[in-house]
């Protein structure tokens, strides 16, 4: 029988794991290993993928690849945890080991003035963000759902000017499964840190271990933060702080990163080790009675074999010889082992597998997870059913629920949609445009009655007050947008919403988690672009990153805001949801395309761990929202400031540098007047929008900021209905502004970004196109 064919609400155990390479491996560092109990929560509305339950958490895979995983011994899901073997505590030196490794507080210290370097290493959506913010007083993004930091960020520790902490992007092992994770183990293995602090998720400590194990085996000095602690205790659970330190060979701290609480600790034990090098007291994780020996005997020999190799090639011994053994490619490359030796490592490990009965990679996954249960045997006690997974539970009745999922999911963004543009923005924008109305009559007045010169009156009113003015007013509802994104990547429900829509998305070559950086793009298409990086297959990297530019970004809202306002008076909120359902159309279709064309073949397989769903925390929201508005007030000031003024002077002026009164006879006028023709089929020909839509490369509010100086309120005797339809369409998916196009080029190159910007130029020419001909028709 295979996990497959299991049915929901059933247990049973896992049997063997098929599948090869990197794919397999990553099933193993997420706990699916041979005697694993795995329960089947529930499936996807649509069937597919399906939600599962093991050590503690949950994690979704989809049908094709549960069905590699052969289970046995299936039955109803057993209470509580059954009684782990006895704990033993072994303190066995390993081959070369012995005294190694010193004793606490007996290391030489490390020079005076040597900067201490820390790393943040532990899994995704552990906590390292919020520790790391709450280390450096630093206000980096945080979320609840697994793969929010997609680069390193660095930062001294608040009160230690001499250190360096770095946070990471989340690892489930030191296997790296997609681009960001590589980032990390590189950090680990090649800058060297002095110390490691590792997080660990004390709700979900059994998975979370199986990276600690690794990391003792790094030789750096480790010292592991119990984060979430308040979840723990507040459970009725525990962790026996010393037992576990005891065994781990490494100090322990429980803290709670959200709560600021064993912070202080924290830092003193990281300085300490730091300064002292105090390497793990243990990196020996098998013995030689487990299950005869063998995966024992067989590291011992493999660290022999390749000791200077490892040596020479910088390298952990320990941490190479498991590696080597899971048949890690890369640090095999690394090692340059000559080919008897090579042939010596394949016997050694072909022996172990013989007498194990396991093969390499699950052997290995397996001694540790072996390990790890004999710790939290000793250590920790479970709490019982805890209530944020309760709560959870309630919530995924119905927001994953198989009837209530998709509409629920479809509700949301309505409401969402409707608050943004109908309610709470529209309303904070009403008040804004008026204060900024009577700001500028005032200043009108004002500039009148001093009788300034009439040059500088026209730049003052007419270009920044009308220009930057009618871009300001958009800053409440571009921020009610961001705030409700960001309550749904906070609360874990974003999550969700990949596990609902991955067999949809799986239609059109792409996975689950590809909606993550769509929906982001509702916001930004920069940090959407850098969200991609979580994707763990280059071509589903590239393929969503193409994607992106059709989810129209809040930038664009005073567009739609300035034509609406104009042209479609009281029919708002349909132009706009019209126009967003375009974009997504459009990008379906494309995607459609690009599976037949550029990317061919599946999308890669979807494995993800769904959080327990958490209240957002009023802190980092409000943070957010101060940093979006900061963001789009510098641009306003900075970008379209200059945009305004440039495109004010252009006007202004003709090429003998004279004043001119009707810009017809403009230096704008004369070069905009240049490319006007390429717009005349689809009714645009008019130099002024030309130049609003060059501006908008720039930065699309500033599209308005300029049609607010050319235009002066006329643009009604400019163009018509059928005309300004076919520029939002136009608007809504010519090439995304320069930022968006270079956060593209660093991820994908130069070609990729110019790719972008001339198809989504020639799709969106041809859509505005299409829009005219229809209405020319009717
Ligand atoms: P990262 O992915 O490891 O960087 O994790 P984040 O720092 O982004 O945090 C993931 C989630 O865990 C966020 O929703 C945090 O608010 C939450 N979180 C972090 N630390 C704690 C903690 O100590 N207690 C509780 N209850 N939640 C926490
Ligand atoms: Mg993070």
């Amino acid at each position: 029988m295979t996990l497959k064919d299991l049915g929901i609400g059933k247990s049973a155990v896992v049997k063997s794991v098929g599948g090869e390479g990197a794919l397999r491996q990553h099933f193993l560092d997420m706990g699916i290993i041979p005697g694993t109990e795995i329960t089947v929560v529930k499936y996807a509305p649509m069937g597919d993928p399906v939600e599962l339950r093991l050590h503690g958490y949950e994690l979704t895979l989809r049908l094709d690849d549960a069905s590699r995983i052969e289970m046995e011994n299936a039955h109803a899901p057993e209470k509580g945890e059954e009684p782990e073997e006895a704990s033993r505590e072994d303190d066995h030196p390993g081959l070369g080991e012995e005294g190694r490794f010193h004793q606490k507080g007996e290391g030489e210290k490390l020079p005076e003035g040597t900067v201490l370097s820390f790393a943040l290493v532990g899994n995704q959506n552990s906590g390292k963000t919020t520790l790391f913010n709450q280390l450096t007083g630093a206000h980096q993004h945080v979320g609840n759902f697994p793969g929010v930091t997609v680069d390193r960020k660095d930062g001294p520790i608040r009160g230690y000017p001499n250190t360096s902490v770095t946070d990471l992007p989340g690892i489930y092992s030191m296997s790296p499964y997609s681009s960001e994770e590589l980032v990390s183990r590189n950090f680990v293995l090649r800058d060297k840190p002095k110390a490691i602090i590792d997080i660990v998720d004390a709700t979900n400590i059994e998975r979370n271990l199986y990276l600690t194990m690794q990391l003792l085996e790094t030789d750096t000095p480790v010292v592991v933060a119990l984060n979430m602690m308040d979840e723990v205790t507040s459970n009725g659970g525990s962790v026996d702080v010393n037992a576990m330190e005891r065994m781990l060979g490494v100090p322990v701290v429980p803290i709670s990163a959200a709560r600021n609480q064993g912070i202080d600790e924290l830092v003193k034990h990281a300085v300490h080790i730091a300064e002292y090098q105090e390497k793990p007291l243990k990196q020996d994780l098998c013995a030689p009675g487990d299950e005869g020996g063998a995966v024992h005997r067989c590291l011992h020999a493999v660290i022999h074999l390749i000791e200077d190799h490892a040596q020479a090639a910088g390298l952990p011994a320990r941490f190479a010889a498991s590696k080597l053994i899971e048949g890690d490619q890369l640090i095999l490359d690394q090692l340059g082992l000559d080919d008897n030796e090579k042939e010596m490592l394949e016997h050694i490990t072909l022996q172990m597998e013989k007498e194990r009965g396991l093969d390499r990679s699950a052997a290995i996954a397996d001694m540790r997870f072996r390990f790890i249960r004999r710790v939290c045997a000793r250590s920790v006690k479970k709490p019982g059913q805890s209530r944020e997974h309760l709560r959870s539970q309630k919530a995924d009745r119905f927001l994953t629920g198989k009837w209530t999922a998709i509409p629920l999911f479809i509700a949301i963004m309505g409401l969402v949609f409707f608050l943004t543009f109908n309610v709470i923005g529209a309303f904070l924008q009403d008040i804004l445009a008026s204060g900024i109305e009577a700001l500028t009559l005032w200043a009108d007045g004002l500039l009148e009655s001093a009788g300034v010169n009439k040059v500088v009156h026209s730049l003052v009113i007419g270009g920044i007050f009308e220009g930057v003015g009618s871009v300001l007013s958009f800053l409440p509802i571009i921020v009610t947008m961001f705030f409700f994104i960001s309550l749904m990547e906070d609360s874990g429900y974003i999550a969700r919403v990949a596990f609902v829509m991955d067999k949809l998305l799986r239609r059109l070559g792409l996975s689950g988690r590809s909606i993550v950086p769509m929906l982001i793009g509702f916001g930004c298409t920069v940090p959407a672009v850098m969200a991609t990086r979580t994707l763990p297959s280059a071509r589903d990297r590239k393929m969503t990153i193409l994607l992106t530019p059709f989810m129209s970004c809040t930038a664009k809202l005073p567009i739609y805001g300035f034509f609406v306002s104009v042209f479609f008076p009281g029919r708002g909120g349909l132009i706009m949801i019209g126009l967003y359902v375009l974009g997504i159309l459009s990008g379906v279709l494309t995607a459609l395309m690009y599976k037949k064309t550029l990317f061919k073949g599946e999308a890669v397989p979807f494995v993800m761990e769904l959080p327990n769903y958490r209240l957002p925390r009023l802190r980092n929201v409000l943070q957010l929202l101060w940093e979006k508005s900061k963001d789009f007030l510098q641009k306003a000031f900075s970008v379209i400031l200059i945009a305004t003024v440039a495109v004010w002077f252009l006007k202004s002026f003709d090429f003998h540098f004279n004043f001119v009164e009707d810009s017809h006879s403009s230096i704008l006028a004369a070069v905009s007047g240049f490319i006007a023709p390429l717009f005349r089929p689809l009714g645009l020909g008019d130099w002024r929008i030309v130049t609003s839509l060059v501006s908008g490369f720039m930065a699309k509010e500033s599209m308005v900021s300029v049609m607010e100086i050319l235009f002066a309120g006329g643009v009604k005797e400019v163009i018509g209905t059928l005309a300004a339809s076919s520029l939002l369409v136009f608007s809504l998916l010519y090439t995304p502004c320069v930022a968006a196009i270079s956060s593209i080029r660093r991820e994908l190159g130069h070609k990729w970004a110019l790719y972008v910007v001339l198809f989504q130029c020639l799709f969106a020419y041809a859509a505005a196109l299409i829009v005219r001909l229809i209405g020319l028709i009717f």
